[in-house]
């Protein structure tokens, strides 16, 4: 029987690739000298896609594939992929849920010991020979304090639970209340904001979450307050962001994701009070194989004729 094709929009992990170029007849579409003559050539012929990250697939490249079954995304978040177009013409869109909650809530842990211990400024103290002038002020711990998650969901919870180990106090934001869960839910951001010391961001991108994170939320967070964004930087108002970082009206901020990556705000690269990451919450040798073997059991399922592993 002839391979299915597929349609890489973007490179992924060499085991995923050696996988899908025995499983299907893969084109690569980021390897294409002329994107549009190759997906005039191959069009009819595409059942499935394969993407993740910034690539995402937008309904004017679904529209040009009319035999378009899956779309299997290596991620969680699908906020680059036209969710609702997709089911609109009854296409399966995949993620990689639950593999990554383990490390993308450790990443978030460590951005908020980084920030609340200043390990990074500490780190430059000792090296730029400032320890022999006397030790850095005292800073504070996280036991006593309160910690507000926007996102109580798979990572969020997987969060809180470590979180929790640390003496904090949890509460949690969200369009609805979990009454399972054991932590408070607050259904007012700023109110939230404003009785916490820390604010750990793990909603997903997307629309419906558009500068969620803005300066009535900074403002209500403080000068004394923490900022955690590990979720996407387009929850946060990033200018807003900086501007409240800059005068002092927000405490620190630690950050993983920002609105334009690889791009950063200038004026953050020059904050003490700020602790970044490359996007590399997920990025441990282990996840990341978890991830790419959950997209192609996706894809296997599918052309198997089963239910697909984990439908968005
Ligand atoms: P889930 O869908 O399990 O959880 C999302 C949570 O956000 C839910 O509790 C949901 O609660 C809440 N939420 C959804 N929409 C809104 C909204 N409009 N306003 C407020 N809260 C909202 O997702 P995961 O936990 O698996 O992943 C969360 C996000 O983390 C991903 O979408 C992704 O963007 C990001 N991520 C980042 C990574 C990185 O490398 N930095 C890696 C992996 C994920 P409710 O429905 O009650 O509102």
């Amino acid at each position: 029987m002839k391979k299915p094709e597929l349609l890489l929009v973007g490179p992924m992990m060499p085991h995923v690739m050696a996988a899908m170029e025995s499983d299907y007849i893969v084109h690569r579409l980021w390897e294409a000298e002329d994107r549009e003559e190759t997906l005039d050539r191959v069009a009819g012929q595409i059942r499935a896609i394969g993407t993740g990250g910034r690539s995402g697939a937008d309904a004017a490249l679904m529209d040009r594939l009319p035999n378009l079954e899956i779309i299997a995304s290596f991620g969680v978040g699908v906020d680059t992929i036209d969710v609702e177009h997709a089911h609109d013409r009854g296409i399966i869109v995949t993620n990689t849920p639950d593999v990554l909650n383990d490390e993308v809530a450790n990443m978030a842990l460590a951005l908020l010991l980084a920030t609340t211990r200043r390990l990074v400024a500490g780190d430059r103290f000792v090296r730029e020979g400032k320890w022999r002038d006397g030790p850095m002020p005292l800073e504070h711990g996280l036991r006593g304090t309160r910690l507000g998650i926007l996102g109580l969901g798979r990572i969020g919870k997987d969060f809180a639970r470590k979180a929790g180990l640390f003496g904090m106090e949890i509460v949690y934001n969200g369009r609805r209340e979990q009454p399972d869960q054991p932590y408070r839910f607050m259904p007012d951001l700023v109110e939230m904001a404003a009785a916490c010391d820390h604010l750990v961001v793990l909603c997903p991108g997307g629309p419906s979450t558009d500068n969620l994170v803005g300066r009535a939320v900074l403002d209500a967070l403080g000068p004394e307050g923490t900022l955690i964004n590990v979720a996407r930087g387009t929850v946060v108002d990033e200018p807003e962001l900086v501007a409240a970082l800059v005068e002092k009206r927000l405490g620190a901020a630690g950050l993983d994701v920002f609105a334009d990556e690889p791009h950063v705000p200038e004026a953050l690269l020059a904050l003490d009070n700020v602790v970044l990451q490359p996007h590399k919450a997920s990025a441990t040798i282990e996840t990341r194989h978890a991830m790419g073997d959950l997209v192609i059991e996706n894809l296997r399922a599918h052309f198997a004729g089963r239910r697909a592993v984990t439908p968005v």
